[in-house]
């Protein structure tokens, strides 16, 4: 708990947002519910947390966010279960991720009772904008920022911890979607940031996938910064391959990020007995794989889609598509992980919270 002195002070909104929101049409992450939690960081220590109404906040324009881009970010979601119950997935694994991202980009470490204490406050406060329909959920956005102030190349004095929420719908994968292996850009570099979940690191992809958006891709594959020559991550999702019935995957590194579906998959394959391979996985031995009929399943794996399959895949100028399979992992990957957080599922493996 958070002591008395750091007790979070609650300052509810007088007018809710949420007879004007139709939860039947909702939109990925542009629809905020009425409140947000707000903790500053100043003179060495996290202050107390605090819950207001969602809004602006103000900045002093050399906030070193601006300028240097100090900033850190998790991505959650809340789910409520037919008895209205509401169930987070392995949130404690968020909470240690985003003090990882922290630390690699020079910000203070928060303590856990503000992230756990702020995140429950905040979901009580606001439960009635956790929809309830199939798919649909609450994303969770957690964030720490530079607000210090000063054009200085040099860590910021002064954070501001923000957890916003935003009703979103079913993710729907159009069942078609084309990747584009990357051959010219990187996404991460060893003894880089691409472990962190750091600002930098997505605006840094919006341009390549703008490119490959225009020659008809939805999705860039990451692969390794120096020949280009390992699979690393599809877009902002893990990536696994499935050749034959073995399950692959790369291990996390300084370029992979520790995705929590990812590892949530690999202990699921475990259980079933899916033969999984967490090793680094050539460009060619997929194309190769996909040439000579063995490669069966592509997919990204993350908090947004859980499992997003992969339709076809370009390489250098060719085109690759993939089989359709009736009896995908990437379903069954989908409906156990769903199942524990929607708890439809007794067994959770202690990831339901
Ligand atoms: N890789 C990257 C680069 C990501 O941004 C994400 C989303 N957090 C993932 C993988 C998947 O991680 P998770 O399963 O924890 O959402």
């Amino acid at each position: 708990m958070i002591g008395t002195a750091q007790k979070i002070a609650i300052e509810k909104t007088k007018t809710s947002k949420i007879t004007s929101v139709d939860f039947d049409n909702l939109p990925f992450g542009s629809v905020f519910s009425d409140h947000m939690l707000v903790c500053d960081y100043r003179n060495g220590a996290w202050e107390a947390p605090k819950i207001m109404p969602y809004q602006p906040i103000s900045l002093d324009p050399s906030a070193k966010i601006f300028h240097y881009g100090q900033s850190v970010f998790e991505g959650m979601k809340a789910y409520r279960d037919k008895d209205h119950n509401i169930w987070l997935f392995r949130p404690e694994d968020n909470y240690k991720r985003l003090n990882v991202s922290s630390k690699r980009m020079a910000m203070p470490e928060l303590p856990k009772e503000y992230f756990m204490e702020g995140l429950k406050t905040l979901l009580q406060l606001d439960r009635d904008w956790i929809p309830q329909s199939e798919g649909s959920s609450l994303y969770v956005r957690p964030f720490i920022f530079a607000s210090g102030r000063g054009f200085h190349a040099s860590p910021a004095d002064e954070y501001k911890f923000i957890i916003a929420t935003a009703p979103s719908g079913a993710y729907f994968s159009s069942g078609k979607v084309k990747v584009l292996i990357e051959e010219t850009y990187s996404r991460a570099a060893n003894g880089g940031v691409g472990f962190a979940k750091a600002g930098g690191n997505y605006a840094g992809q919006f341009y390549p996938t703008q490119l490959a958006v225009e020659k008809g891709y939805q999705q860039v594959i990451w692969t390794d910064d120096n020949a280009h020559e390992y699979i690393e991550e599809a877009g902002a999702m893990n990536i696994f391959v499935r050749i034959k019935d073995t399950l692959v995957t790369g291990p996390v590194s300084d370029r992979i990020l520790d995705g929590i579906t990812r590892k949530s998959i690999l202990e699921i394959a475990r259980e079933e007995g899916i033969p999984a391979e967490v090793r680094k996985l050539k460009v060619n031995e997929v194309v190769e794989a996909a040439k000579n009929g063995t490669l069966k399943e592509m997919f990204g794996a993350g908090t947004a889609a859980v499992v997003s399959p992969i339709a076809a895949f370009g390489y250098r100028g060719s085109d690759y598509d993939l089989p359709q399979l009736e009896k995908s992992y990437a379903s069954r990957f989908k409906k156990r992980i769903t199942d524990i957080q929607y708890n439809r599922s007794e067994d959770s493996f202690g990831w339901r919270f």
